[in-house]
C-alpha cells in the first residue's frame, strides 16, 4: 500500500507556496513536470523542470485550451501499475507513469466574482486540469492527488516520514477530496451559466452554500448536522454576529431566524416590533412606541410559553429593554443593533446568547425555501407577499373601525409566521392568542382563545384577553364553526384569504352578529 512517488506532474494556476513545495519534492528525488506558467516559475527559481510539451510532444495549443490533454499524460496517470497490460500498453506508446499530481484550477469563481466579461469567464473555465485531477483520483492506488496549497506540507512531511512514498489511506482521502473539488467547481459553472440564460438553477445555489459551522447534533442528539451559508440574505441569523454565550444549536438557528424574519415584517421607521418564539413560532408579538413596551406586552400574550424563549427585535437593544428581557430566562437575543449599556446588562447573563445583524432583511425579497422529502428535494419561492400589498376586501355588511383595521393587518402580519392551520388573536398592536400548528381550524381557534384566558389571568385582569379582539386566519375558513367559536371568545372582526366553497355561509355567521370581515386573496401556509 506504500507507493514510492518517483514523478509528479505539477500544474497550478495559484503559484502559492509552489517553488518552495517543488524544492521538497526534487530534495526527496521526486522528477517534476509542469505546465507553461508553472514551468517557468520552476525554472526561475533555479529547479530543474520537464516542460510538458517535451513529455507529450505537443505545444501548447489554443491559448492553452490544450495543454495536458495528451495519453502521454492521461495513460501515465491512469495506468494500473501492476496490471501487465497496462504495462504493456505503456511500453508501446512510450507512456511513462505519473505517481504525484499537483493541480490547483483557474479561479473560475473569483473571475465571476471579480465582474469579468462573458468570454473572459468561459476562458476561466479549466479543462485539462479537472480531467486530471479526476483521472488521478480515479487511480488513487497509485497516484496521490493534491489539488489545494494547504495540502503541500502535510504532503510533505508525509513523503520525508515514508521515504518519498505515501500510504493508501492518504491517497484515498486526497482522492475523495479532489472529487469534492470538481464538483464545487462545475456546480459554480453551472449556476454561473444558468444566470447568463436567465434560468434558475435551485438546487445547485442551495448546495453551493458554505459550511458556517458543524453543529454539535440535529433536532436531537442522535442526528449530525452542520450550518451552511448562502449568500442570499444580507441580515439575519447566518450573518449575524454573536456577541456572548455559547455556540448556537441546530433548534437555536432555526428559531432564531423564524423570530428574525418575523420582525423584519415591521419598518423599524414606523414601529418598534418584538416577538418571541417557541419552537418557531411565535408566543408574543407586539408593535409599540418602543422596543421596551414592544417586548411587555408580547410577553403577556403568553409568560408560560416565554420560559426559554427566544427574543427577536426590529430596533436596536436599549438598557431598559435589555433589563427587562433578562428578566426571563431567554435562549437568545437577536437584534439589528445593541447600545453598549444594554450590551452591559445582557453581558450579566453568561449563556444568553446576543446576535446583532447590523440590519433588518427584506421580507419582500425572494429566494427559495427547501424541504427533502425521501427521495426527493421540494424548492419553492419564499412566500414574500405582504399584507400592506394586498387589495383587502370587505365582505360583511359591517366595515371594521379604523382600530379594527390596524389589528387585522397586524395579525395577519402574524399568522404569516405561525405554523397552519394559524390562528392570531390580536388587540392593540399587541397578539392575545396564538393557536398553531393544529390540524384543524377551528381547534386552533379554540386554543387560541384559550391562550386569551389564561394570559388575562396571569394578568390579574377579569376578562379574556380576547374580548374585543380581532382574529387573523393564515387560509379560509371552510365551515363557519371557527367563525363561530372566535366571536364566542370575544373577537369583533376577523381577516383571512377567503375563497371557500362555503364563503356565503361563513360571512352570514359573522354578518348575523355585526361582526366585519375582510377577504385578502392571499393564503399563507406554513407547514
Ligand atoms: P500554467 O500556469 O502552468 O500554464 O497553467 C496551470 C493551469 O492550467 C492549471 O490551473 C491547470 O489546471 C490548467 N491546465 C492544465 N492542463 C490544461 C489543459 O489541457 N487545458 C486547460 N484548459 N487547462 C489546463
Amino acid at each position: 500500500e506504500f507507493r514510492r512517488a518517483a514523478r509528479a506532474l505539477i500544474s497550478v494556476s495559484d503559484k502559492t507556496g509552489l517553488v518552495d513545495f517543488a524544492r521538497g519534492l526534487a530534495a526527496l528525488d521526486i522528477e517534476l513536470i509542469s505546465t507553461g506558467g508553472t514551468h517557468k516559475a520552476l525554472v526561475e527559481a533555479g529547479l530543474e523542470v520537464l516542460d510538458v510539451a517535451d513529455v507529450t510532444g505537443f505545444p501548447e495549443l489554443m491559448d492553452g485550451r490544450v495543454k495536458t490533454l495528451h495519453p502521454k499524460v492521461h495513460g501515465g496517470l491512469l495506468a494500473i501499475r501492476e496490471n501487465p497490460e497496462h504495462e504493456a500498453a505503456m511500453l508501446a506508446h512510450g507512456i511513462s507513469p505519473i505517481d504525484l499530481l499537483v493541480v490547483n484550477l483557474y479561479p473560475f469563481q473569483a473571475t465571476i466574482d471579480a465582474g469579468a466579461d462573458f468570454d473572459q469567464c468561459i476562458e476561466n473555465i479549466d479543462i485539462g486540469g479537472p480531467a486530471m485531477i479526476r483521472a488521478a483520483s480515479k487511480n488513487f492506488n497509485d497516484v496521490a492527488v493534491i489539488v489545494s496549497v494547504e495540502d503541500y506540507a502535510p504532503l510533505l512531511a508525509e513523503l520525508r516520514a515514508n521515504g518519498g512514498a505515501t500510504t493508501l489511506a492518504l491517497r484515498q482521502k486526497l482522492a475523495q477530496k479532489a472529487f469534492a473539488r470538481t464538483a464545487t467547481y462545475d456546480a459554480a459553472i453551472s449556476n454561473w451559466l444558468a444566470e447568463q440564460i436567465g434560468e434558475d438553477a435551485p438546487a445547485f445555489r442551495a448546495f453551493g452554500g458554505k459550511l458556517a459551522q458543524t453543529l454539535r447534533y440535529g433536532e436531537n442528539p442522535h442526528q449530525k448536522a452542520a450550518f451552511y451559508v448562502t449568500p442570499e440574505r444580507r441580515y439575519g441569523v447566518a450573518t449575524a454576529r454573536q456577541l456572548q454565550g455559547k455556540q448556537l444549536s441546530y433548534n437555536n438557528i432555526g428559531d432564531t431566524d423564524a423570530a428574525f424574519e418575523l420582525v423584519a415584517e415591521f419598518d423599524p421607521e414606523r414601529t418598534a416590533a418584538v416577538a418571541i418564539i417557541k419552537h418557531s413560532n411565535p408566543c408574543g408579538v407586539a408593535e409599540a412606541a418602543s422596543i421596551e413596551a414592544a417586548y411587555a406586552l408580547a410577553l403577556r400574550c403568553d409568560p408560560v410559553s416565554a420560559f426559554g424563549g427566544i427574543v427577536a427585535l426590529n430596533r436596536r437593544l436599549d438598557a431598559r429593554a435589555a433589563a427587562e428581557i433578562v428578566q426571563v430566562f431567554t435562549e437568545v437575543i437577536i437584534a439589528p443593533e445593541a447600545d453598549e449599556e444594554a450590551i452591559a446588562i445582557v453581558g450579566a447573563k453568561k449563556n444568553l446568547r446576543l446576535l446583532l445583524t447590523g440590519g433588518m432583511p427584506d421580507p419582500r425579497a425572494s429566494g427559495l425555501t427547501l424541504r427533502p422529502v425521501a427521495g426527493g428535494l421540494l424548492v419553492q419561492g419564499r412566500d414574500n407577499a405582504v399584507v400592506d400589498d394586498m387589495e383587502l376586501r370587505v365582505v360583511t355588511k359591517r366595515a371594521p373601525t379604523e382600530a379594527e383595521w390596524r389589528d387585522l393587518t397586524f395579525a395577519f402580519r402574524i399568522a404569516k409566521h405561525v405554523k397552519s392551520n394559524a390562528i392570531v388573536y390580536a388587540k392593540d398592536g399587541a397578539t392575545v392568542g396564538i393557536g398553531a400548528g393544529q390540524m384543524s381550524r377551528v381547534d386552533s381557534t379554540r386554543i387560541a382563545a384559550m391562550k386569551a384566558a389564561d394570559a388575562a389571568k396571569a394578568a390579574g385582569l377579569p376578562r379574556s384577553l380576547a374580548v374585543g379582539s380581532v382574529v387573523a386566519s393564515d387560509a379560509f375558513f371552510p365551515f363557519p364553526d371557527g367563525v363561530l367559536t372566535a366571536i364566542e371568545a370575544g373577537a369583533t372582526a376577523l381577516i383571512q384569504p377567503g375563497g371557500s366553497v362555503r364563503d356565503a355561509e361563513v360571512i352570514a355567521a359573522a354578518d348575523a352578529v355585526g361582526v366585519a370581515m375582510a377577504f385578502t386573496g392571499f393564503r399563507h401556509f406554513r407547514h
